[in-house]
């Protein structure tokens, strides 16, 4: 089957599920978004772009981009180090969980893709670039994404700051725990987090970081965009702790890497070399998005691409 058809068949298939996922309403803005929008965009091995769907619908890319800041913390500290601060294990509960900071070992975040464990990443960035932070990690988006006019959304940052109760409570607990440095602004510190995860993307975009992941760390030039280690290190926790509690699930229905975000996308890491990214942004019980997965479960199927 050609790449399109297998795009327009998982389209078709998974299409007929949009009232099933629900909108993130923890965040007003987000709540608004049209749960029966739907796209998705494949770049082949050769480097040939297909789209189905609101393939250019722009949306905020979330917990997508805790891969970009956990990336920017791997090129600045060394590995050990970091896992002082955040683990690399699976989470057992849902992204934003108390009770699972709260008992992990040495309390620090289990994983980086999870947001306590993200918060973290931020404040080790914000040692080292303060108040540039932000614009650090925008920057390297731009860089790992291809756009370089990515840009953030005002409206859904300010909603996320102003109904941040979990993130608040996770930041303190981090700070009381000292896993936080108590020089740190909370304010400063999660404005960083919040506007990162306002950053806009379409299913477009992240099909071109699904494909340099995939390529090791390689665009479409063969220009090195991610060191290899890293791209490696990132496709691993993707596939472990990419969509949270669900990562088992995950992994048995589609077989691939994958990183979720509470705006409907999800960017999958294929090591055959494709690069993949859909969107939908009514989600199921853990945060994922429930036409994206079932999309993804479709393509993954047609290319022959489970990896275990
Ligand atoms: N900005 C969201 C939050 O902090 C990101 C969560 C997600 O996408 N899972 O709650």
């Amino acid at each position: 089957m050609k790449i399109q058809e297998v795009l327009q068949k998982s389209y078709d298939y998974a299409i007929k599920y949009t009232d099933k996922g629900v909108a993130a309403n923890y965040i007003p803005e987000l709540a608004k978004e049209d749960k029966h929008r739907a796209g998705g965009a494949i770049i082949s091995k050769e480097g040939e772009l297909y789209e189905v769907g609101s393939a250019r619908y722009k949306f905020s890319i979330q917990s997508i981009i805790k891969i970009v800041i956990y990336l920017c913390v791997l090129e600045n500290y060394d590995f050990d180090y970091i896992k002082k601060f955040i683990g690399v294990k699976p989470s057992s509960k849902a992204f934003n969980s108390i009770i699972e900071l709260e008992l992990s070992n040495k309390q620090i975040p289990v994983n980086p893709f999870i947001n306590a464990g993200a918060i973290v990443a931020c404040s080790l960035l914000m040692e080292k670039y303060g108040n540039n932070t932000f614009d650090m990690i925008i920057n390297r988006a731009r860089e790992v994404i291809e756009d370089d006019k990515l840009d953030f959304s005002r409206s859904i940052y300010s909603s996320e700051s102003s109904s941040a109760f979990a993130n608040r409570a996770l930041t303190y607990m981090l700070l009381n725990n000292e896993i936080i440095d108590r020089e740190i602004n909370v304010e400063d510190l999660l404005n960083t987090y919040f506007k990162s995860c306002s950053i806009l993307v379409d299913a477009v975009d992240l099909s071109r970081l699904s494909f340099i992941l995939s390529r090791n760390g390689k665009d479409i030039e063969n220009k090195q965009v991610i060191d290899p280690d890293h791209a490696c290190i990132i496709r691993t926790l993707m596939a472990t702790c990419g969509t949270y509690d669900y990562s088992g699930d995950f992994a048995i229905r589609i077989g691939l890497p994958a990183k979720s975000g509470v705006g409907g996308g999800i960017v999958t890491a294929s090591k055959a070399g494709y690069g993949i990214g859909v969107y939908c942004p009514g989600l199921d019980s853990h945060g994922n998005s429930y036409v994206g997965t079932r999309m993804l479960e479709s393509i993954s199927k047609e290319l022959k691409l489970n990896i275990y």
